[in-house]
């Protein structure tokens, strides 16, 4: 039952029916946490080869330097008892608050809590497109027949050949249209040698060599030739785009806002005058339904008193308790927000500082290990926090850069895994960055042997193998095999049992390790291509109106100098393709010989193939000339197209096939104008429905379109093709379906609404850029292996499945993250511990076959007050991130809310009833490694695809919920808890960034200067009591006033502090994964609305309580659970 799931069944039974999220006994129970995960089932120990695995070598001699890990027991705990060496967790009694003070608190609450909500109906809705200005084509009608411009009316053109009207060589006969309806077999070309080059002739090729299929029909309804009417449409009106309103706390939310008096977010005490009047909703669907958050937070009232914070996690204690015992067993929402239940005179409002402080946890870490060096020699060690500048040194466990857990202790009992409910589980970045300052991964080359294996269950070389009999055989630390030693790598033992080469070989002693795969790890046993890197412009009526293609071209040519390469190769082998398309396809060849690109159109987009390969995909070096002669051409041969829809999924079927063809894999980097509604396999149709929202259909706004999508995802996997979606939609775009593909193979999606070149080109420039210079590995299959005992029954990231061990990833980038979980399958070892090998099989950039090995040993222990002390808080917010947002594919959202809120209850009060020292029921006992965990929990159920709100735009849901499935440990900590940074006292002079402060209105200052990010987003927030001296140094201006709303430039000036912010902003636009576009906003401006929402420990402002209501009402759960 254990394996259930551990959500489902808590072991205090009887106090479910309080728990709200479980409904009645015997009721289904919900699946969220496990489903999916193949039968849990206790399997046997493995018999017969089995010994109780000779742990580790006598003693302890190992040099101080590298040690080997699997045989240390005595050091097992050396590092959890110096990290913690506090007590785990310290009671802080309560400050005694008088009853009558939670009476107060609630009112002010109450209060609070009323304040600016958004009624119903006074916002614009989401993403909403100004209405359509002289003569632009209305979206997805269709295309318009706009006058045709004077130099267009010429020729008839035929519909493939939506080319270039400016290119006078494209106008040559081959291209010459075909009669509407004539087959393109066998002479799609279209290229031809500008004047003075050898006639047009036949081109090289006589017929496609794929085989092409004849092609069917004429496209449908190809557009006139027109030129767009002139004064192109003003996109987007306002400079910072039109709505997704209130974007959630990840996309770049625009700024407009919606019309409210006060914004919302005031949480424990608002300084922002002008509540309208109680009874508003703060939601859509208010009220106390069971749909809703029912926005009255305040009946679970008691202060917390006590010091909390501090270097100790600790009791919440006193009087807190009181006024909650009685609270409602039946919440329906996830959200601590039942109906008032108290009332009283006005209180006093709480003391923020006496709850657990996230930057405070982040900050004691840095103060304790920051800058320091981390070895990882011992195992089950718990490393510095995913925040904290550490440099690791490899001593036989992989560095916490490849894995990090949700615990280094496991439970030795499914019964008390069960019984806890932490989930156990690692995240894996397998190929993540590791910075200058640490070694890049040896690779050890064992010629054409490979790498040597267990015979039994396959693993690979290991510190975790002992070798005995004088080093003629080792035992498999996995599965406890005993295996022969080939002859050639035979070694004999010194005097500790280790072999004498044990330093020389990076698979004897270090954690994370390459192979070089021999032929039998290569498709076809053949070694790899070279991978490609596929552009395909979309270059349909809005992209090229508003300057994209013109753009992109522009940035190819510098940004292809730039082609990632293997470390230590002078110049990239990666091999590039262009297309560009909207309604049909064109491919270019570019081959070095040719003195002018050649383009071949296909319009039969139903059944898609190549029309070339020799010249489609090319070395860009050799081919440069003609490279940049077709970039500088593009954007002038479609410069008046006005084909307004476009296909999608042929597009990728295009970039699958020619990689097919050339037999290689590579990324496709698609620019898409939006949703493809033109007549084609894979056409969309606008599905958003908010009527959905807080329903139990709401799931089905998440999940992908059947079908095409699926299979072409497949296609994908199979292919080592993974695709790389840059999106500028101005409407609804089914990103749900649109992102499914780039999802499964490993790929990103980027969106960017309203797309203006002048405001968010630089934005969209740094995250291209990013994209295809970041590192690599193409065609990948991971694959994790675990010791006896216990197993990973389910995966969680931007991968493929298709049977339950293979993680199929068609590209694997260097900030993709699989979290894995791990399920027991008997008891667990304290001696033996318990070990994992993530094994990944990739082609790197340059095109070589490599096995990327990372070991990681953890410790189990009989005791739980063991787990709780080795648990990691940013990994287990990582792990149910991930989880509620595959969950919420399945299941209602509110149930996944409550789930959530139910297991942060049940593990907090696991740990009270098992690990705590006993004390008053009325503090609230945290383990010091999860005093903030509530804080980010909280955060989560706020973040956009779990705050089930018909404000937010379903695409911006559904794109931080793909976004979020494949992110390592660092971004769903930043995103979760963004960074908060006073800017107005730091010294400029000083290369120290200040202290972030704690997410909430209350450390604002009206004359403060805030820089906050999370990732995604970034805000420069600016107090109304602003110095002018300030606002002249950042933006030369006299005031505030002066200000222009929508600012999104910092002007370069010649001062100190103008400098350092913006080297600050630089820094962290280099530091993350992907760009963020800089918002500059004014308190009480109404675009801050959108920046208010990133203050996650206040109330959300689509719903969800403030940190502290949270907190209250977890620890009123935890005592009805303990009762
Ligand atoms: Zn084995």
């Amino acid at each position: 039952m254990s394996q259930q799931g551990y959500v489902a069944a808590p072991p205090y039974s009887q106090a479910q029916p309080g728990m709200g999220g479980y409904g009645p006994p015997g009721a289904t129970q919900p699946l969220y946490g496990h489903y999916g995960g193949p039968p849990q089932g206790y399997n046997a120990a493995p018999t017969g080869v089995m010994k109780p695995a000779a742990v580790g070598p006598p003693a302890a001699p190992y040099s101080p330097n590298v040690q080997q890990n699997g045989g240390t027991p005595p050091h097992r705990h050396l590092a959890p008892t110096a990290a913690y060496g506090q007590p785990p967790q310290s009671s802080y009694n309560s400050m005694a608050a008088p009853p009558s003070l939670s009476t107060q608190q609630i009112t002010s609450q109450m209060s609070a809590m009323s304040m600016g909500s958004y009624a119903p109906g006074t916002q614009a809705p989401p993403l909403q497109r100004p209405p359509p200005v002289m003569g632009q084509p209305p979206m997805h009608q269709g295309p318009q027949s706009p006058p045709m411009s004077p130099q267009m009316t010429a020729p008839p053109m035929s519909p493939q050949m939506t080319a270039p009207p400016m290119s006078p060589q494209m106008t040559a006969p081959p291209m010459g249209a075909p009669p509407m309806g004539a087959p393109l077999m066998g002479a799609p070309l279209m290229g031809a040698p500008p004047m003075g080059a050898p006639p047009m002739g036949a081109p090289p090729m006589g017929a496609p060599p794929m085989g092409a299929p004849p092609m069917g029909a004429p496209p449908m309804g190809a557009p006139p030739m027109g030129a767009p009417p002139m004064g192109a449409p003003p996109m987007g009106a306002p400079p910072m785009g039109a709505p997704p309103m209130g974007a959630p706390p990840m996309g770049a939310p625009p700024m407009n806002a919606p019309p409210m008096g006060g914004p919302s977010m005031g949480g424990m005490g608002g300084n922002f005058p002008g509540s309208p009047p109680p009874g508003v909703g703060c939601f859509q669907s208010a009220g106390p339904g069971p749909q809703g958050f029912p926005q009255q937070p305040g009946q679970f009232g008691g202060p917390m008193g006590g010091a909390m914070g501090g270097a100790m996690g600790g009791a919440m204690g006193g009087a807190m308790g009181g006024a909650m015992g009685g609270a409602p067993p039946g919440m329906t929402g996830g959200f601590p927000s039942g109906p008032s239940q108290l009332a009283g005179p006005p209180q006093k409002k709480l003391d923020p500082d006496s709850i657990p402080s996230p930057t405070q946890v982040i900050e004691d870490d840095q103060l304790r290990q920051g800058g320091q060096i981390y070895n990882t020699s011992v195992r089950g060690q718990v490393p510095p926090l995913v925040t904290t500048q550490f440099t690791v040194q490899d001593q036989g466990n992989a560095s916490p850069r490849f894995m990090r857990c949700t615990t280094y202790s496991l439970p030795c009992t499914a019964d008390q895994a069960k019984q806890c409910q932490v989930p156990l589980a690692t995240i894996i970045t397998p190929l993540a960055r590791l910075p200058n300052s640490e070694t890049p991964l040896h690779v050890v080359n064992h010629g054409e042997t490979g790498p040597i294996r267990c015979n039994r269950c396959k693993a690979y070389m290991c510190p975790f193998m002992q070798f005995t009999e004088g080093g003629r055989r080792f035992q498999c630390g996995f599965c406890n095999c005993v295996n022969e030693v080939p002859a050639f790598y035979f070694q004999h033992l010194d005097h500790v049992g280790r072999r004498v080469d044990f330093y020389e070989r990076p698979e004897l002693c270090l954690g994370s390790y390459e192979f070089v795969a021999t032929l039998d790890y290569c498709k076809n046993n053949k070694p790899p291509n070279p991978p490609a890197f596929i552009f395909m412009i979309d270059v349909s009526y809005n992209n090229v109106k508003y300057g994209l293609v013109k753009m992109i071209c522009d940035e190819l040519k510098t940004l292809l100098e730039k082609l990632p390469k293997e470390e230590g190769s002078e110049s990239s082998v990666v091999k590039v393709g262009f297309v560009t398309y909207n309604k049909v396809l064109h491919f270019y060849n570019v081959k070095s010989a040719l003195a002018q690109p050649q383009m071949m159109v296909v319009s039969d987009t139903a059944d898609m193939f190549v029309p070339l390969l020799d010249g489609f995909l090319v070395n860009y070096q050799d081919s440069k000339a003609v490279i940049y002669n077709l970039l500088d051409q593009i954007p002038d041969m479609f410069a008046n197209s006005n084909e307004s829809e476009t296909v999608f999924a042929p597009v990728i079927q295009a970039g699958v096939e020619a990689l097919k063809a050339a037999e290689c894999s590579g990324k496709l980097f698609v620019f898409q104008s939006a949703m493809p509604t033109a007549e084609a396999p894979g056409k969309l149709k606008n599905r958003d429905d908010k009527k959905l929202v807080n329903t139990d259909k709401e799931k089905t706004l998440f999940q992908p379109q059947k079908g095409v999508y699926e299979q072409l995802a497949k296609d994908c996997v199979a292919s080592g093709c993974s695709v790389d979606l840059f999106l500028f939609p101005s409407q609804y775009a089914d990103l749900s379906t649109m992102g499914s593909v780039p999802f499964h193979t490993g790929g990103s999606v980027y969106k960017y609404n309203n797309f203006q070149v002048e405001t968010d080109g630089e934005h969209f420039l740094r995250d291209l850029r990013k994209d295809v210079q970041k590192p690599v590995g193409f065609d990948a299959v991971m694959r994790v292996r675990t010791s006896t005992g216990f197993r990973a029954t389910d995966f969680f990231g931007a991968v493929h499945m298709n049977n339950t061990t293979d993680v199929e990833m068609a590209v694997v980038d260097c900030d993709k993250a699989v979290t894995v979980e791990f399920k027991h399958d008997d008891t667990l070892s304290e001696d033996t511990g318990a070990m994992i090998q993530c094994a990944l099989l990739y082609t790197t950039l340059g095109g070589q076959r490599r096995l990327r090995v990372h070991n990681l040993g953890l410790n189990c222990s009989a005791e739980l007050s063991n787990l709780f002390k080795s648990c990691e808080t940013d990994s287990l917010i990582n792990f149910f991130a991930k989880s509620a947002y595959r969950a919420i594919l399945k299941q209602p959202i509110k149930n996944v809310r409550e789930i959530l809120v139910n297991q942060t209850a049940h593990m907090l009060a696991c740990y009270r009833k098992n690990c705590a020292s006993a004390s008053a029921a009325s503090q609230l006992i945290l383990p010091d490694t999860m005093k903030v965990f509530p804080v980010y929990m909280n955060s989560l159920m706020k973040s956009a695809p779990l705050a089930a709100s018909a404000e937010l735009p379903t695409d911006e849901r559904a794109h931080q919920r793909l976004s979020v499935m494949a992110m390592g440990v660092e971004e769903t900590q930043l995103l979760l808890y963004p960074r908060l940074v006073p800017l107005h006292n730091m010294d400029a002079g000083s290369d120290v960034l200040p202290a972030p402060v704690r997410c909430s209105e209350d450390r604002l200052s009206d004359s403060g200067l805030f820089l906050l990010e999370n990732g995604h987003s970034m805000f420069l927030w600016l107090g109304q009591g602003s110095s002018p001296d300030l606002i002249q140094s950042l933006f030369n201006l006299p005031s505030l006033a002066h200000l222009q709303p929508n600012t999104s430039d910092l002007p370069e000036l010649d001062n100190p502090l103008s400098k350092k912010v913006r080297v600050i902003v630089q820094d962290l636009l280099e530091k993350r994964p992907s760009s963020m576009k800089l918002h500059i906003v004014r308190q009480k401006d109404k675009p801050e609305v959108v920046f208010r929402q990133f203050l996650v420990e206040d109330k959300g402002l689509h719903g969800g309580a403030s940190y502290m209501d949270f907190l209250c009402f977890v620890h009123r759960e935890i005592r009805q659970l303990l009762s």
